[in-house]
């Protein structure tokens, strides 16, 4: 069966998989959706005896119905390889009576791995697809996680290139660490005099410079962004979680059919909108729980049906959920409007016009599927603690706030329904935070100090990533001003 996309403000225009893949964004500025979720026609029982390789086949061939076997299986090779520690690539782990779906065995050791390792090749695969023949140039400005991330992925992929930009002063020292030390001779690092809004807006003129696109096509490059709303981003997410339901199955864990409750740290509504879709695909998933931290903005909402971004930014220990406006959230919106685009329209123009929206209703009505909570910072660490001491697993600081919902949760619905909770980072990304949580005596330790405690305390072996960060060496230094971040992009690419 073949899968379209449209856009939630569009005209019901529709584009393949691929197409969709390589504008990444809709021209209307809207998000691109499936025309309907395809189904799983899979038994559990086979998917239960397969790879996770061989499930994300399944899977992903359902919603990028354009690709051939050939093209798909090449793409998920050679994302899900040697770059895991792990040949489950995401392995499950029961703590407390609580299972861990582990989605930080990659690169970067987060789970933005699990999309951004597979997204070049589906990239530059839809390229040749759709008869381009330019190399594809990444341009990514970010505030630290991003972008390394997308650097592990398109590192040494061939026809691709990739320029990041960082704010000089405005990432940690270890982000910093881990994107100047990054291989691949397709890779660029730029540090920028100025902050991370000075290089997304730098960026984004690059992105909308038909002169300078000119420029480059007569080169033989045209730029793409590596954005979270891409469904080259979305879509393989899904795997993991009809992975972990077969894999819970095959462990006797669950009978097929048996409903699963699914709990979700969430920032942009990327990874839980993906456990949304696996879910309509038919995988017995019971309830999505939305968990959010402090900056609850996404509680609220499910409570009361009002997106409402008027408030206070709070920085949290959880920072890579440290978001007022949930981008992947308004294609739950248009579904739940029943896929009329006027409506979404609307609702997205009351956002950026006056920072809040209220649902009808009806709309709430569909949302029945969910239940939204939140952790407070205190509670985060307790619980990194509380687990610790119960249970030796160490677990970082935004699994935390997903493990601590998910308690207050159960303990309201003592109805005996299993739960996976989805562990998005490695506790050595957020060391500090984690040790402090666990005993404020490690206070005084320097970074590495707590990486080698946090590993005899864990019983866990330090991973490649941070042992990378330990010793390898700068490969890049170029530092630009902001006006000058064109002149970078060019020099790089030997344009002119
Ligand atoms: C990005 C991120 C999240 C939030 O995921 P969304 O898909 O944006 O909701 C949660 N935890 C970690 C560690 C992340 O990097």
């Amino acid at each position: 069966m073949e899968i379209l996309y449209k856009s939630t403000r569009g005209n019901g225009e529709t584009v393949t998989a691929s197409q969709a893949i390589l504008k990444g964004l809709a021209d209307d500025g809207g998000l691109f959706v499936p025309t309907q979720v395809p189904a799983l026609d899979v038994p559990v029982e086979k998917l239960a005896e397969m790879s996770y390789q061989e499930v994300a086949y399944e899977v992903m061939s359902r919603f990028f119905s354009d690709f051939t076997e050939e093209e798909l299986k090449h793409c998920i090779n050679s994302a899900y390889d040697s770059k895991f520690d792990t040949k489950e690539i995401a392995p499950i782990r029961e703590a407390d009576g609580a299972f861990y779906l582990e989605l930080f065995h990659g690169a970067t050791i987060a789970f933005k791995d699990m999309a951004l390792s597979i997204l070049p090749h589906l990239m530059i695969t839809s390229a040749r697809k759709n008869q381009i023949k330019n190399d594809i140039v990444i341009l990514t400005a970010t505030s630290g996680d991003t972008g390394k991330a997308a650097l592990a992925g398109f590192a040494d992929v061939p026809g691709t290139k990739i320029i990041v930009f960082y704010p000089k002063d405005g990432v940690s020292p270890i982000q910093k660490a881990q994107m100047v030390t990054q291989r691949g001779t397709n890779t660029h690092v730029v540090a920028i005099n100025g902050n991370f809004d000075d290089a997304q807006t730098g960026v984004k003129k690059m992105f909308n410079d038909k002169a300078l696109a000119a420029e480059l096509a007569e080169a033989g490059y045209q730029f793409s962004s590596a954005n979270s709303i891409n469904i080259g981003r979305l879509i393989p997410q899904v795997a993991y979680y009809v992975y972990a339901y077969a894999q819970l199955v095959k462990k006797g864990e669950l009978n097929v059919g048996d409903p699963l409750r699914v709990v979700v740290p969430t920032g942009n509504f990327g990874n839980i909108l993906a456990a949304y879709y696996a879910k309509q695909m038919g995988v017995a998933i019971e309830k999505l729980i939305c968990a959010s931290n402090e900056n609850k903005v996404l509680f609220d909402f499910f409570t009361t049906g009002t997106y409402d971004r008027k408030r206070e930014f709070i920085l949290t220990t959880s920072p890579s959920m440290d978001i007022l406006i949930s981008s992947n959230l308004e294609r739950l919106i248009y579904q739940i409007a029943g896929s009329d685009e006027e409506k979404n329209r609307e609702l997205m123009r009351e956002l950026s016009e006056n920072g809040a929206y209220t649902i009808t209703d009806e709309m709430k009505a569909h949302l029945k599927d969910f239940a939204g909570g939140y952790a407070t910072e205190e509670q985060t660490a307790q619980t990194i603690h509380d687990l610790y001491e119960k249970t030796g697993y160490v677990i970082d600081t935004h699994t935390s706030v997903a493990a601590t919902v998910c308690k207050a949760y159960n303990a309201e619905h003592a109805d005996g329904i299993k739960t996976l909770i989805a562990s998005t980072a490695s506790p050595y990304k957020f060391t500090r935070s984690v040790m402090n949580a666990i005993d404020p005596k490690y206070d005084d330790m320097t970074d590495f100090e707590l990486i080698d405690e946090l590993s005899v305390l864990s019983k866990t072996k330090i991973p490649q990533a941070i042992e990378d960060i330990r010793s390898a060496p700068v490969l890049h230094k170029t530092v630009a001003e902001v006006d000058g971040m064109e002149a970078a992009v060019k020099a790089f690419l030997q344009v002119k």
